[in-house]
């Protein structure tokens, strides 16, 4: 079955088709580079690395290009107030940011995106697409904003499912005087004395959220676009401000399928919970992906990701990752089992396919792989090689779309997952310190925590060397 998509702005499952297959893209909004992602923060970018890697399986093989924009915001107000606080210009909250970001996504292995393109690098790109929008009519500059007239859209709210005249019925938007329009958002805005500025026709200043991303798929893809992807919550406003400008930048505003100028598919991930409350400060329940993947292998996190449809709520609680762990391990103990038999093939059987392409069905397609290393142990006790083989190639390759089982199986019941690892070094590094100033009583506490992890101590000529107990 070839690729189908639910699609949100058309609200139902289509059949994926590109405007050009040998130039396939895809673009999600990334994360803004202000503090650590949260593990919601987590979920869109593992379950478009699936579509990527699926779609690069599809089209790549006969010569096709995927090209995957996923970009950084690194230009916003919580930036500037973290920047202030520290008294640090904004490029080091930033960079400190983006780096954590970027080492959370490997443990994660998700693929880096072909093009990450960053706001600072193309203020020039979104001030040319805010006054194309100008030139169209469609946006109005007062008291040094630039405002998007969304009277000026007709099509504006098809993407949500919202009616203007609803929404200003029950408008609870701020209303700056210099609005026509209580819904019209910005796309620049005058910057205080102290943060970052830019110039422009309408004075210095930066620009909005919503037109960064509409101006870097221009310059980065070219519109329109296949498929954009992201959280639900973007759907609305973000996504539709999104169509908005990219419409009406180009003169398209009054098309009956003007939004077709922009992105062919819309794709939006549902929420993620945590022992079934919405994250929040307030309730001190942010999980951030930073600790998480320090304290267990960053592949258990990524099958959690997946286990549910993306487009339903995803639950993260105790039970999601220790259920996580046992199917990773039941997939790793087949391989480990017949770790002397060479895959045959590389492709990954129907059901795999015709799950994953259904939309996406993740949770059909690691039914899938239990069904293959079920055949694998069957083949392993009847004795039957070429059947274990067949079986092994398409596990492989099927998990390989995935993202998962990319470890070597005796690695993973070694025991040593990375969070581990990096406590049991720290440890040794502090006892060679307490017992370099003779203090007994600190080196005795780390061996009673070592001893707790389960780990052997080793003290050799060179140093330490440790290992997993049993
Ligand atoms: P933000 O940094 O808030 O713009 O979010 C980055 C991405 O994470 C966006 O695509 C959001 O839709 C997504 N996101 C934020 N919170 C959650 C959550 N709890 N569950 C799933 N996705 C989320
Ligand atoms: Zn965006």
């Amino acid at each position: 079955m070839p690729l189908h998509i639910h699609d949100t702005l058309r609200r139902e499952k289509r059949l994926f088709e590109p405007r050009d297959p040998s130039r396939v893209t895809l673009y999600v909004c990334g994360p803004t580079v202000y503090d650590y992602a949260h593990i919601g923060n987590a979920r869109p970018p593992v379950v478009f690395d699936v579509l990527v890697r699926l779609l690069r399986r599809t089209y790549e093989p006969s010569g096709g290009q995927v090209i995957y924009a996923r970009n950084v915001t690194d230009v916003d107000d919580k930036i500037n107030q973290k920047a202030a606080r520290e008294g640090v210009p904004i490029g080091e909250v930033t960079a400190r940011y983006e780096a954590a970001y970027l080492e959370d996504m490997a443990r994660l292995n998700v693929s880096a995106p072909d093009i990450a393109p960053h706001v600072t690098d193309h203020i020039d790109a979104i001030v040319g697409q805010i006054q194309a929008i100008v030139d169209a009519g469609c946006a109005y500059a007062a008291e040094g904003h630039v405002l998007f007239d969304v009277s000026s859209y007709p099509a504006y709210g098809a993407l949500s499912g919202r009616n203007l005249d609803d929404m200003i019925a029950g408008a609870r938007v701020e209303v700056a005087p210099y609005k026509k329009n209580p819904h019209d958002f910005v796309l620049w805005k005058p910057s205080k004395a102290d943060e970052p500025s830019w110039p422009s026709p309408w004075g210095d200043g930066r620009p909005g959220w919503h037109i960064e991303c509409s101006a870097m798929i221009e310059k980065t893809l070219g519109l329109p676009i296949d498929i954009h992807g992201g959280g639900i919550d973007l759907v609305f406003p973000h996504h539709e401000n999104e169509i908005a400008q990219g419409v009406c930048a180009h003169g398209h505003a009054h098309g009956d399928e003007a939004h077709d100028e922009y992105a062919r598919y819309w794709m939006h991930n549902g929420f993620l919970t945590v022992d079934a409350e919405k994250m929040s400060k307030s309730i001190g329940n942010v999980l951030l992906l930073h600790d998480l993947v320090q304290a267990m292998p960053g592949e258990v996190v990524r099958w959690a990701l997946l286990s549910a449809h993306y487009r339903q709520p995803l639950d993260w609680n105790q039970g999601l990752l220790d259920q996580s762990r046992k199917n990773l391990d039941r997939l790793y103990g087949a391989l480990h089992r017949a770790a002397d038999i060479a895959p045959d093939g590389d492709q990954p059987p129907a059901e795999f396919l015709k799950a994953v392409e259904d939309d996406l069905n993740t949770p059909g397609a690691m039914a899938s792989l239990f069904a293959l290393s079920s055949e694998i142990e069957r083949g392993m006790t009847a004795g039957d090689h070429a059947a274990v083989a067949r079986a092994k190639g398409q596990l492989i390759a099927s998990a390989d779309i995935l993202g998962v089982l990319q470890s070597d199986p005796a690695e993973w019941f070694s025991g040593v997952d990375e969070g581990l690892k990096t406590e049991v070094e720290g440890l040794l590094a502090d006892r060679q310190a307490a017992r370099a100033e003779k203090n007994w009583a600190e080196a005795d506490r780390i061996r009673d925590r070592l001893n707790a992890l389960n780990v052997v101590v080793m003290d050799g000529p060179t140093g330490a060397t440790w290992r997993v107990k049993g």
